[in-house]
């Protein structure tokens, strides 16, 4: 599925392939929630990173979130690429170079209609924040840190998209 995004002023726009548009995931670390989760969560797709085409570049910033895992004496800088337009604040895509052939759109900047989830997936629930109510349904899959499934399996288990 082809999937166009942007950001609110519009100085960013972005094109790129997804096996993986299903917004079924529910991120509700501190990073999403801060960063671009007014209710909670955010929202991360899959796509190819290879078929990425970016207009308004320059005004594309980059976050590499301060991490501090629990029990850890000090904290670290995420290698995780936290893509926004500098101009507006929209979250845009994250990139990992560890894993350099995905790249994560947020659901909340791509203008492409997407496919409605059968069901959803809320992960980092140890995050959380106290007043965000976790809205899940039956079929739901709750997990405090990472799901046991890939964004990619995911979509394979449920025949999504169609076609
Ligand atoms: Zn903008």
């Amino acid at each position: 599925m082809r999937l166009e995004g942007s950001c609110h002023c519009g100085a960013v726009r972005f094109a790129l392939d997804s096996a993986s548009p299903v917004p079924y995931q529910r991120c509700y670390c501190s990073i999403c929630r801060k960063t671009q989760g007014g209710g909670g969560y955010a929202i991360n797709l899959g796509g190819d990173a290879r078929t990425l085409r970016v207009r308004g570049r320059k005004d594309v910033a980059v976050y590499h979130a301060r991490i501090r895992e629990p029990g850890a004496a000090r904290a670290h800088t995420s290698t995780a690429e936290r893509h926004f337009c500098r101009r507006c604040g929209s979250a845009l895509w994250l990139y990992s170079p560890e894993w350099p052939e995905l790249v994560h759109p947020f659901a909340s900047a791509i203008d492409t209609p997407l496919p409605a989830p059968p069901e959803h997936t809320h992960l980092m629930l140890a995050s959380k924040a106290p007043w965000v109510e976790v809205e899940a349904k039956p079929g739901d899959k709750l997990f405090d840190g990472y799901p046991d499934e890939s964004l990619a399996d995911w979509h394979v288990r449920h025949r999504l998209p169609p076609g």
